[in-house]
């Protein structure tokens, strides 16, 4: 099997089996052995159709302990659709690990059922920034001790204005953490926030 080669665990490749993937894309191929394998930053190149959700989604999942409650997954992303669309994706991809909970929060929705939902234990969070930012500073979310911080769609991220959101949510994040950045773009905006947040980032293009 070409995504047990990749170094995904049975868990993973059975849902991968399940949903009829029968070959890793080009982005999974780079990026997979490499987030498994280092403990880096990665900056990545892909559009979106490319696969990039299970690029990045597949190796969050495998890091995560599922025995703990903690946040230990940070997923940023522009929009409340791409939100609720990668939260269903990793549902997916985790479907054999029960005790993993993926949540989404976003704006526009009821901001006390998002943080009951994460109360009950959220180890991966998806959010959009803004309402990530609010929930942070009210202290409805904890993320002192996540290991991973994915910056999804980082360029539409900045165009729609979040930097200095993306800012704030970072403070909050410790230092050891990895940062994960995907972007179909790398305009100057995106090269700053790579060069402000992140530690000799790998870089792959597909
Ligand atoms: P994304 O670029 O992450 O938005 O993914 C685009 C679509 O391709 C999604 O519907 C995925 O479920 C699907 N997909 C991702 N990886 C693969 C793969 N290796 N084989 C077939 N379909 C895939």
């Amino acid at each position: 099997n070409k995504f047990e080669e990749l170094g995904l665990n049975a868990e993973i490749v059975n849902a991968v089996r399940d949903m009829g993937f029968e070959a890793p894309s080009e982005v999974q191929e780079k990026a997979i052995p490499v987030l498994l394998e280092q403990e880096t930053d990665l900056v990545a190149l892909a559009q979106t159709g490319t696969g990039k959700t299970a690029a990045f989604g597949f190796p969050l999942i495998q890091k995560i302990n599922p025995q703990s409650k903690q946040t230990q997954g940070l997923i940023l992303s522009p929009t409340r659709e791409l939100c609720l669309q990668i939260t269903n994706e990793l549902k997916n991809y985790a479907k054999y690990i029960p005790q993993l909970s993926t949540v989404a929060v976003y704006g526009g929705a009821s901001i006390s059922d998002q943080e009951r939902q994460v109360k009950r234990g959220a180890q991966i969070i998806v959010a959009t920034p803004g309402r990530m930012k609010d929930m942070v500073g009210r202290r409805m979310i904890d993320i002192s001790n996540i290991g991973y911080c994915v910056l999804d769609e980082a360029d539409e991220m900045l165009n729609m204005g979040f930097y200095e959101d993306i800012t704030e949510i970072l403070s909050h994040t410790p230092k050891e953490k990895k940062t994960w950045l995907f972007s179909a773009t790398m305009p100057k905006e995106v090269a700053r926030i790579a060069k402000k947040f992140m530690k000799d980032p790998q870089e792959i293009t597909v």
